[in-house]
């Protein structure tokens, strides 16, 4: 069933995606791009931790001699489980809070992955999605900080309710291409945070007037992350976008028109966050990042949250 509601999508895009100079049967496959410094079209990563989980085996859909994956070919856990999400957003004086608890809008595929489920043969991801209970607190108008800030393994929250890592597995290969994910880009890591490593496209990429993509979620030093489209409709990729996949000029921003640095999608990677543009809580990186993984987990599975640095 996944795999029904992925090509259809897929199908959509695919057409769009061709008169934007696209490919998603050959999108850049994003291992090494790990930088120690701010650099266009790489994440600046806190910390990489080289023995973490991750995929069992490199699925088919991987080109390694072409440094390719195929997006459309791509094994997907199927299953099609509705949750009851919780997501409220308010605004406060200064402050943006959320309270969550994580499970999204839109259905997931069946976890733990099925031993009989196709995607089995490439990451036997062990872990349940898991209600979570998370708060957190975002400056409402947030400010560039002097510097780039590097990215911690949890980087945003989605308007879908639940919430947004970096695009690196915990070894800091691309999990986006290697790590099993359902129809909607999602899975859960050892303490059942689902978590998505790009902007899932389950969510549609709304336009603004003008063809600008909307708002999809909020990185966790405050700026807005947008769709995959910037000013007059162009389809953007990373080279368009500064070193933390952002650029600055007039958007909505809570009901009003305002000059204001933010992030945006890609189909490439890193898809989001390369690193900060404004500085962040450590606080709310733990918060979205999940508990502690309990012992006697799997070390194998979708992880992707190699925590705060
Ligand atoms: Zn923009
Ligand atoms: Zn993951």
């Amino acid at each position: 069933m996944g795999k029904t509601v992925l090509a259809i999508v897929l199908t959509v895009f695919a057409s769009a995606a061709f008169a934007h100079d696209v490919d998603l049967t050959k999108l850049p496959l994003g291992d090494g791009k790990l930088s120690a410094a701010p650099m266009v079209g790489q994440i600046w990563a806190c910390r990489v931790d080289p023995n973490g989980g991750g995929a069992l085996v490199d699925g088919p859909w991987i080109n390694k001699t072409a440094g390719t994956y195929d997006f459309t070919k791509k094994a997907v856990v199927s299953g099609k489980v509705m949750w009851v999400p919780h997501f409220v957003m308010s605004l406060s004086g200064e402050s943006r809070v959320f309270t969550s608890n994580d499970l999204p809008n839109h259905p997931t595929g069946t976890f733990p992955i099925s031993a009989t489920d196709e995607a089995y043969k490439y990451d036997r991801n062990p872990n349940a999605i898991r209600e979570q209970s998370v708060t957190v607190t975002l400056p409402a108008n947030p400010v560039a900080a002097a510097t780039p800030v590097c990215a911690p393994g949890a980087v945003g929250i989605l308007l879908t309710g639940s919430v947004l890592f970096n695009a690196l597995d915990a070894p800091g290969r691309d999990a986006v291409a290697h790590e099993t994910q359902d129809a909607c880009q999602g899975h859960p890591q050892e303490s059942g945070v689902y978590h998505y490593h790009s902007v899932t496209i389950c969510m549609d990429d709304k336009r603004l007037p003008d063809g600008h993509s909307a708002l999809v979620g909020y990185a966790l030093d405050g700026f807005g992350i947008f769709g995959r489209y910037g000013e007059k409709g162009v389809l953007l990729s990373s080279s368009d976008l500064d070193a933390c996949h952002g650029h600055t000029h007039m958007i909505p921003w809570d009901g009003k028109m305002v000059m204001m640095y933010h992030y945006h999608a890609t189909w490439d990677f890193p898809y989001t966050l390369g690193c900060f543009h404004g500085s962040y809580d450590l606080a709310n990186v733990r918060a979205i990042s999940g508990p502690p993984p309990r012992r006697g987990f799997g070390p194998r599975g979708g992880n992707g949250g190699f925590g705060p640095p």
